[in-house]
C-alpha cells in the first residue's frame, strides 16, 4: 500500500509531499513542514548531520504509521503488523488472537450530538482500547469507527475475558461533552485466534475475526463473539481409555 494516504490523512494537507521529486532523494522542507504540522517535536541534532537525517526518517516513519485522531495505529501500520504476526505464529505455534470492534450505532451519535461529538467518541474509545490490553498488544483504528487490537502470545484461554473486558470498558465509559451532557456507548467485538501451526494469511484470519464480529451485531450488539477454537481437548479419562485399548497392547 503506498503512504501517500496516511500522511494526507495524518496531516490534512491539500496537497501529498513529493518524497521523491525526479532529482532523487528526499524534500526536506517538505518533510520538515509535514512533521511541524503534525505536531510531532522537532527531529534532534544538528541540521544536515547524520543524527538528524535519521531523526527526520524516524519521524516520517512515524507519521505514516500513526492515526493522526486518535494516535493509535492506522491501517497501513496495522497491515505490517499482522503480517508480521501471521509469520510469528506459524514459526513459534504461539497463539495469537486478533479482535475486531466496531462502535454501535455510531451513525446515531453523529445524527444527535454532530460530527465533533462523534470524533470525541472515536478518541474516548481509542483510550479505552489501548487502557485496555498489554503494552505489546497492537491496537488500530482500521476504519471510520472500526478498531482491531493484535495481541501476540495470547492464550486461549484468555481470549474471551481480554475482549469482554474490553467491550465492559467502553459500557461503563460514557463520554461528557464540552456541554457537559453524556453519551453511553457499546462496542461489539468478534475474535479469532491464528491457526497454530497452520499457516494464514492476514486477510483470511481479519476475514474470520470480521465474521465473529459480524454476528454480534446480528445478535443484538454489545456482545463479544470468538471462533471457536479448534483444539481438540482431551482429557486425561479420554487419553487413559484410548491407550488402554487391546489395540495398543502390540506396542508395549
Ligand atoms: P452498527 O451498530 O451496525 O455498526 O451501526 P453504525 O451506525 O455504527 O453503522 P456503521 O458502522 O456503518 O457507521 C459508520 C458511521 O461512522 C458512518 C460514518 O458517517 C461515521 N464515521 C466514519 N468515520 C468517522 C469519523 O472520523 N468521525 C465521525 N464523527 N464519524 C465517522
Ligand atoms: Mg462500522
Ligand atoms: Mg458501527
Amino acid at each position: 500500500m503506498s503512504s501517500r494516504p496516511a500522511l494526507r490523512q495524518a496531516t490534512d494537507l491539500a496537497e501529498p509531499a513529493r518524497v521523491a521529486p525526479a532529482s532523487g532523494g528526499l524534500n526536506v522542507e517538505q518533510a520538515l513542514q509535514l512533521l511541524e504540522l503534525s505536531g510531532l517535536p522537532a527531529p534532534a541534532g544538528e541540521p544536515g548531520s547524520t543524527v538528524w537525517v535519521q531523526a527526520v526518517l524516524d519521524a516520517l516513519v512515524e507519521l505514516t504509521s500513526r492515526d493522526a485522531m486518535t494516535g493509535l495505529a492506522n491501517r497501513r501500520a496495522f497491515d505490517l503488523a499482522i503480517a508480521r504476526e501471521v509469520d510469528r505464529v506459524a514459526r513459534s505455534g504461539e497463539p495469537a488472537l486478533l479482535l475486531a470492534l466496531d462502535i454501535d450505532h455510531f451513525k446515531r451519535v453523529n445524527d444527535t450530538w454532530g460530527h465533533a461529538a462523534g470524533d470525541q467518541v472515536i478518541k474516548a474509545v481509542a483510550t479505552a482500547l489501548t487502557d485496555s490490553v498489554r503494552p505489546m498488544d497492537l491496537v488500530a483504528r482500521i476504519g471510520g469507527e472500526e478498531f482491531a487490537i493484535i495481541l501476540p502470545n495470547c492464550a486461549t484461554g484468555f481470549g474471551l475475558a481480554v475482549a469482554e473486558r474490553i467491550r465492559r470498558r467502553v459500557e461503563n465509559m460514557p463520554v461528557a461533552l464540552p456541554t457537559g451532557q453524556q453519551i453511553a456507548l457499546t462496542i461489539s467485538a468478534g475474535g479469532a485466534f491464528a491457526p497454530q501451526w497452520v499457516r494464514s494469511t492476514p486477510a483470511l484470519w481479519l476475514e474470520r475475526a470480521d465474521q465473529q464480529l459480524y454476528l454480534a451485531k446480528a445478535q443484538g450488539r454489545n456482545l463479544v463473539r470468538l471462533e471457536p477454537t479448534s483444539q481438540p481437548v482431551v482429557s486425561n479419562e479420554e487419553k487413559q481409555l484410548l491407550f488402554d485399548t487391546t489395540m495398543f497392547q502390540d506396542f508395549e
